[in-house]
């Protein structure tokens, strides 16, 4: 990198770098969440976004949702997300900014089939049907088929209901009877994944070999509320299963050759994970 400064007195000055220094942003930063109680100060934050973030202000978050992302969500996803609002767990539902980001994805890679577990009232499921094209399917899973439902009037008014196969089941028969199917080998172009933290792993070594080289694995809450750096006695005891969990999934995810990843801080976390073998 190398730029000039000039004064005013005429004299030019020439500079030349060979590094770039990043700045850390202690407004990312998840070290300062020391305390459970801090965390529960954390989970608190969203209005903005009412599941667990990992951005440490609210102001920045507002700043994002407002600036960045309402204007621009589509207006039956919005109908969506305030009809989830409500129910007891809407904080599950995956934030406005974490679904511009797989919209994105999902158009770059031109995606046409996917996978999803874990639809709740159908956020994700709804913003992926919006962002594949007219002939596009998913495949759905959930053991849960009444949260489906709360979003299914949104997803009919989007004129969307045909892309989606919503089955109601645990996913890992499902992935298995997909699986018994050799033609489902290697079909899809993309799956998000955003149920039981405990089997994450699972789902990976079936969706590998769902989903075709190239394609995307997207894994939601890899950060679990930031629980993932703290000590196991700073979490509260109804966190520390999935923590640990989650521990482990991002090690085994960080080792596995078969996939590139893309851990970003955004959300809870979500890890991308592109599969090359
Ligand atoms: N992606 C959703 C959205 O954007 O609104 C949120 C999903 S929510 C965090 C997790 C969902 O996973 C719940 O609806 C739950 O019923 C479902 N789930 C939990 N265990 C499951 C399993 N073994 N198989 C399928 N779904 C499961
Ligand atoms: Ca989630």
């Amino acid at each position: 990198l190398s730029m000039s400064l000039s004064f005013p007195n005429g004299q030019i000055l020439g500079l030349k770098f060979d590094y770039i220094i990043l700045f850390h942003n202690p407004l990312l930063d998840i070290s300062s969440l020391e305390s459970s109680r801090e965390m529960e100060k954390a989970e608190k934050l969203p209005k903005y976004a009412p599941n667990p973030v990992i951005l440490q202000s609210e102001d920045l978050l507002k700043y994002i949702m407002e600036s960045s992302v309402y204007p621009r969500e589509a207006e039956p996803l919005r109908e969506l997300r305030n009809a989830t609002t409500n129910h007891p767990l809407g904080f599950m539902a995956v934030s406005g900014d974490v679904g511009q980001l797989m919209a994105m994805l999902l158009k770059l890679l031109n995606a046409k089939k996917t996978i999803e577990v874990g639809v709740f009232t159908g956020y994700s499921l709804l913003l992926t049907a919006l962002n594949i094209p007219p002939d596009g399917k998913i495949t759905a899973m959930d053991i849960d088929r009444k949260s489906y439902e709360i979003g299914l009037p949104f997803i009919k008014k989007a004129g969307v209901e045909h892309k989606i196969d919503f089955i109601e089941s645990p996913a890992l028969p499902i992935l298995d009877k997909l699986l018994q199917d050799p033609a489902n080998e290697g079909s899809f172009d993309f799956s998000f994944v955003d149920a039981d933290k405990d089997n994450y792993w699972n789902y990976h070594e079936k969706l590998l070999r769902l989903v075709k080289i190239g394609g995307l694995l997207v894994y939601d809450n890899t950060l679990w509320g930031g629980t993932v750096a703290l000590p196991e006695e700073a979490v509260p005891e109804n966190k520390r299963q999935w923590r640990q969990s989650s521990i482990a999934f991002n090690k085994a995810i960080s080792d596995d050759s078969r996939v590139e990843i893309a851990f970003a801080s955004i959300g809870d976390g979500l890890t991308i994970c592109r599969r090359v073998a």
